[in-house]
């Protein structure tokens, strides 16, 4: 297929990541547009030395006729949950404000390699708990398209990195949506890989049976090159899988002609009409350039978010145990090591991680086990193989990423209710699947996402109808004009 309407089409891609401007000088203008856009919060550390040294080493590379990597010249932001050898990553949390890790992980390794250039660390909610960025120490990241909105989250700030045009690529994590939802409300790509896919090592842990690293980006393409830079097997995280990525660029340009989409119908259930409107429109351009679209039901949909949070809290209390000021966070405080304990604690936590881990200890003690977390885990595994039922008859599945419009900052107060907006996301998360947020249009000026959910390892057929959407639509130039 070849695409000829796409705004960024694939000899300016190509031209682009091989043929990269004079690095220093993008290196300026990116720190110029991060300043220009500070009041939108969504870096919390921006490394200006750091991402100088490594222009100013790939412009020697190119003058010396050096070979460079995939991502030469490229800027990418990484979610500040990821380690970043000698650059402070907080993971948003007063626990962690001055912490500086001694290593990188797998993904920034990766990205180093290729000659991408990091330029800083983004916004979150604290320790990637939270669905808009609000609960970040740092305060919340503003939504690009209405500062008076969220940003989505908890990877917002790399979303909203992207929308500025300060950055060309992004990491986020996604636990239970945290890649999906940011990219909804800031109208760019967001892929979840399969659990597996891309190495965790590195990645400061929410949920592990969870969490997962993923690309971000305006477009499909780059979105699929930063994907191949980052998957692969890792023997620092036994998780990974060892199968070979495809290549996912040339991959996504494949066509999506002939493939079978379902449409989740429960996934549109009460939910605003303006938005399910939009993604069917999104699904019906699909349905014009030769897929096939049927709706299905899955009925278990409606179990996925008790599952969910049982789970995810669960895990939370005991990934977050490392956190008392002996071996991990806070400051040097005094007293008894039980008093030390419980003073870092309470004061380095924030009230969302705190309200975590009393319920996942709950949810895992003595007595309650059985009735909880035994009972989520067992509504995962049916939610799993409803999933790979319906993978016999479909290669994708659709549903609109978030079911609202970006919300107020600081109208969502009750807990429950902010829960229910990862309604959408994470089904996907608990069957370890792959999915991708597809910019779809606006509502009351507002971005609406389609989201579609793919089988174990095949991001490509995602990629495809990203790539093939967008050729029909040009998204990418919706940034441009809201
Ligand atoms: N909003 C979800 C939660 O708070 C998902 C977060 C994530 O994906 N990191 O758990």
């Amino acid at each position: 297929m070849v695409c000829v309407r796409t705004s960024f089409g694939v000899n300016s891609f190509l031209k682009q990541a091989l043929d990269p401007a004079d690095p220093v000088e993008k290196v300026y203008r990116a720190l110029e547009k991060i300043e220009e856009t500070r009041g939108l919060n969504a870096f919390i550390t921006v490394d200006k030395d750091g991402a100088l040294r490594s222009a100013e080493e790939l412009k020697h590379k190119i003058r010396t006729g050096g070979k460079t990597g995939r991502l030469a010249g490229l800027l990418v932001a990484v979610k500040d949950n990821i380690s970043t050898r000698g650059l402070r990553t907080t993971c948003a949390s007063r626990m962690l404000e001055n912490y500086v890790p001694v290593y990188d992980a797998t993904v920034v390794e990766k990205i180093k390699m290729e000659d991408g250039i990091i330029i800083g660390k983004t916004n979150m909610d604290e320790f990637a708990m939270g669905s808009s960025t609000e609960t970040s120490f740092f305060g919340p990241t503003r939504n690009f398209f209405d500062h008076s909105r969220v940003s989505g989250g908890s990877s917002g700030g790399s979303a909203v990195s992207l929308a500025t045009g300060a950055v060309e690529l992004a990491l986020g994590s996604d636990t239970g949506g945290s890649i999906r939802n940011p990219a909804a409300f800031n109208s760019v790509v967001g892929l979840k890989p399969t659990y597996g896919r891309v190495s965790r090592y590195g990645l400061i842990a929410y949920a592990s049976s969870l969490d997962q690293i993923g690309p971000m980006a305006r477009d499909t393409l780059s979105t699929a090159l930063l994907l191949q830079v980052i998957s692969g097997g890792d023997p620092r995280d036994l998780t990974t899988s060892s199968r070979e990525p495809p290549n996912y660029v040339e991959e996504a340009m494949g066509g999506a002609r002939g493939l079978r989409i379902g449409i989740i119908k429960e996934g549109f259930m009460n939910i605003d009409e303006k938005i399910s409107a939009k993604v069917y429109d999104a699904i019906g351009v699909l349905e014009k350039i030769g897929c096939s679209v049927e709706e299905v039901s899955f009925p278990f949909l409606k179990y996925s978010l008790p599952a969910y949070y049982i789970i995810a809290m669960a895990e939370c209390s005991s990934n977050l145990a490392r956190f008392d000021g002996i071996r991990y966070g806070g400051k040097r405080v005094e007293g008894k090591w039980e008093e030390r304990i419980v003073k870092t604690r309470t004061e380095g936590f924030g009230e969302e991680v705190k309200r975590r881990i009393f319920l996942g200890t709950f949810v895992l003690s003595a007595g309650y086990k059985e009735d909880f977390y035994m009972k989520a885990c067992r509504v995962r595994r049916k939610i799993h193989d409803d999933f790979k039922l319906l993978f016999r008859d479909f290669d994708a599945l659709a549903t609109p990423t978030m079911p609202v419009l970006p919300w107020r900052i600081g109208e969502i107060v009750s807990p429950l209710e902010m829960y229910m907006m990862d309604f959408e996301t994470v089904a996907v998360n608990l069957a370890g699947l792959p999915a991708v947020s597809v910019p779809a249009g606006f509502v009351e000026s507002l971005p609406v996402s389609l989201q579609l959910i793919g089988n174990h390892f095949d991001e490509t057929t995602l990629l495809k109808l990203s790539y093939a959407y967008e050729c029909e639509t040009g998204f990418t130039r919706w940034l441009k004009t809201g």
